[in-house]
């Protein structure tokens, strides 16, 4: 069997192509979304991230503001334009580029971002919306994994899911995103032992892990949903993910490629949230 391809490159233009539809709708209702990214110091991978997601901005018709500060910008000060942002009513997302420099305490930032308005869904108390179950920012990653799982057709009621990884920013609220649509969800980590047991029960599986082959085709229920959060590199230094692709899309029902899966879906989705979030806005002016 070979699995049916998730192209996230093609489902992230379609969903572009909606969010522009939308912003010109909002725009001339008078409430353009505005995104403002902060970056500090000079991380050239960083760097490439907010030009990339200040572009995405231009191309689906947002109003954006890119503010660059030196590695030795103060905490205080950050937290000073955080609050400046969070009163500015052309802005309706606020992300700040990780990491930060080490002498700026990042959860500090974070927390300071006003909640309507923390598009990375990254804060506490967006993370006990997401809890919830209360209107809020999904995080972007697990986000567009829902998105990819809703390509496939299959209704995720009564589906066992595995999600490997637990770190608060993919694999908890990923858990989470899959239980809202009640599936039933294990989530496994380094602590867990025969990792192969449980995802070959799994109709759906979330790799977000950061270590190639973790998912290998013997480990995969015939049929399954396999979705690669991963970013790694192989012995080639070609980008993969943690699943071994080559003998997993032999087993499953649909899977994502790495590149061109999960990766392209993750800007897309703070489009979104920032364009949700100037909806909301619009909704109550
Ligand atoms: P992370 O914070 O390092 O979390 C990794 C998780 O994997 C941890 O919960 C860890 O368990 C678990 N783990 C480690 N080894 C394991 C094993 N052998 N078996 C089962 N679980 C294991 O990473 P992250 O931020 O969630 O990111 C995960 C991957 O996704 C990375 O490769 C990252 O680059 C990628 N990523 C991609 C995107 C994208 O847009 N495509 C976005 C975000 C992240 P413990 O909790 O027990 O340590």
């Amino acid at each position: 069997m070979t699995a049916q391809l998730i192209d996230g490159v093609k489902l992230s233009q379609q969903l572009r192509a909606d969010i522009a539809a939308r912003t010109a709708a909002l725009t001339a209702a008078g409430h353009q979304p505005g995104l403002a990214v902060i970056i500090v110091g000079d991380d050239p991978a960083s760097h490439v991230y907010v030009r990339n997601k200040v572009k995405a901005c231009g191309d689906v018709g947002f109003h954006s503001v890119l503010e660059k500060y030196e590695a030795d910008f103060s905490e205080q000060a950050l937290l000073d334009r955080i609050a400046a942002l969070n009163a500015d009513p052309a802005i309706h997302g606020i992300l700040v580029q990780m990491p930060l420099p080490k002498h700026i305490d990042a959860s500090k930032v974070i927390e300071a971002i006003a909640t309507s308005k923390d598009v990375d869904g990254y804060s506490v108390l967006s993370a006990g919306e997401l809890m919830a179950g209360l209107e809020g920012f999904r995080p972007c990653t697990p986000y567009g994994c829902m998105k990819l799982i809703e390509t496939t057709g299959v209704n995720l009621r009564g589906k066992h899911a595995v999600v490997i990884g637990r770190s608060n920013t993919v694999g908890k609220p990923m858990a989470l995103l899959l239980l809202q649509q009640n599936a039933t969800v294990t989530i496994c980590h380094s602590g867990t032992p025969d990792l192969g047991y449980h995802t070959r029960q799994a109709d759906v599986v979330v790799a977000a892990v950061g270590r190639r082959n973790t998912l290998t085709g013997d480990m995969v229920k015939p049929g399954a949903i396999v979705i690669d959060v991963g970013i790694n590199r192989n012995d080639e230094g070609k980008l993969c993910g943690d699943v071994d692709f080559d003998s997993v899309k032999e087993v499953a029902g649909h899977i994502t490629p790495v590149p061109g899966g999960v990766g392209p879906m993750t800007i897309t989705m703070l489009l979104m949230n920032t364009l949700e979030s100037a909806e909301r806005v619009a909704k109550r002016a």
